[in-house]
């Protein structure tokens, strides 16, 4: 695998091609990356679901690039496609309108270009298959390609390399905590849930970033912890454990010793740690019945193993002394209406983008639904919250 390949998703530039069925939207993309990414035929819609492609934009560096289905698809399923078009906004940090050169701009369009100024979305208007015009007109602020002779694809390339991103400044996950020779110690508990032969993401970034720091970075498990605390001449700058070994790890790093979880650091990066913290005061307020929406930003291999979906809904029923409902969400999806649902619980969120992350947030706050985070609830449901906060100044 190339360094390049390994780039985390959430971590990545989200640019994402928009248009209607048959603009050239899937050749264009294909042009765009250099590979055959897309299924293009001349059949209208055939792009039926957002396809990912990770690639390398020099100089903006990794990014992902996202062909999505026609906005204007039609009957039942036409709506699920535009449905998840939409949602592919949601992630968007550029975006690529492309029409057909041949045609004039329609109504699709321009509701997509309005929708991306009210988002603050950069974005790019390009006419494609210019090689069916006489003359190309100059002046109009969009590019004109061709994705079968390759008119214009280096212009666009070069166009969307050097777009200004727009400024959502994202704090880093620990290294701002740090100077240059720190020790922060790391408990990676190895269970049967935990992955075989490596670490998980937020493990592998928090590595990562405390090295950007100049720090070092000791990894132990939680049953040698004591033993590997013993060792180390001075206490440790800062001790960052795995969620669901907070209590046992609490109870072992003296009360002097700075500690939080994976996932609180994970919260601060990518999303609020601010209204986390306080979405956790409604575990107080749930009743038997109440709907608790548990989301995680993975699919299939659940990486985070079985917190979301034993412990967490065990603990808390044992904590709060009620019975709520639990509904799971995992991935890309994300219900854009919470009725019903009185508080939600997200994951670190490691493979989203920041984008996707404060999205979230936005649809809570919108409709005054609290959301906090899973190592948030488990320090809460321990009595260690203001333990696990206190290391960040913000709080
Ligand atoms: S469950 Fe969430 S925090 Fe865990 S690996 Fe997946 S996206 Fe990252």
């Amino acid at each position: 695998m190339s360094k390049m390949d390994q780039t985390p998703s959430g971590e990545r530039v989200h640019i994402a091609f928009f248009g209607r069925r048959n603009a050239g939207k899937s050749s264009l993309v294909n042009a765009f990356t250099g590979q055959e990414l897309a299924v293009v035929s001349d059949v209208k819609g055939t792009t039926t679901d957002p396809v990912y492609k990770a690639m390398e934009l020099l100089p903006m560096g990794p990014v992902m690039i996202v062909d999505t289905p026609g906005i204007d698809d039609e009957g039942a399923l036409g709506e699920k496609r535009v449905r998840r078009t939409r949602q592919v906004l949601n992630m968007a940090d550029l975006a690529i309108v492309v029409c057909d050169a041949t045609l004039p701009m329609g109504r699709a369009e321009e509701e997509l270009l309005e929708l991306l100024r009210q988002r603050q979305i950069p974005h790019l208007l390009v006419r494609n298959k210019a090689d069916l015009l006489l003359r190309i007109p100059d002046g109009d602020g969009a590019v004109y390609t061709s994705a079968s002779t390759g008119l214009g694809i280096q212009e666009l390339k070069d166009k969307v390399a050097s777009m200004t991103l727009v400024e959502d400044p994202q704090r880093p996950l620990v290294s701002d905590l740090l100077s240059p020779g720190d020790v922060v110690v790391l408990v990676v508990p190895i269970d049967k849930a935990a992955p075989k032969g490596r670490l998980i993401l937020p493990q592998q970034q928090t590595i990562r970033d405390i090295l950007d720091a100049g720090a070092s970075a000791l990894v132990c498990r939680d049953s040698e912890l004591t033993e590997t605390l013993e060792k180390l001449v001075e206490p440790p700058r800062l001790v960052i454990t795995d969620s669901q070994v907070f209590d046992k790890v609490s109870a072992v790093v003296p009360e002097t010793v700075p500690l939080t979880s994976f996932s609180i650091l994970m919260a601060r990066h990518k999303g609020d740690l601010e209204v986390t913290v306080e979405g956790a005061r409604a575990l107080a307020k749930l009743r038997s019945g109440d709907k608790v929406l548990i989301s995680e930003g993975c699919t299939h291999h659940r990486q985070c193993g079985d917190i979301g979906t034993q412990k967490l809904p065990q603990w808390i029923r044992r904590y709060t002394g009620v019975e709520p409902e639990f509904c799971f969400t995992s991935g890309r999806d994300f219900p854009e209406d919470l009725s019903g649902i009185s508080l939600v619980i997200h994951c670190g969120g490691c493979m989203l983008t920041r984008r996707q992350m404060r999205y979230r947030h936005r649809i809570c706050a919108d409709q005054g639904v609290p959301i906090t985070n899973y190592g948030i609830v488990i320090s809460h449901i321990h009595g260690i919250l203001e333990r696990a906060v206190r290391p960040f100044p913000e709080i």
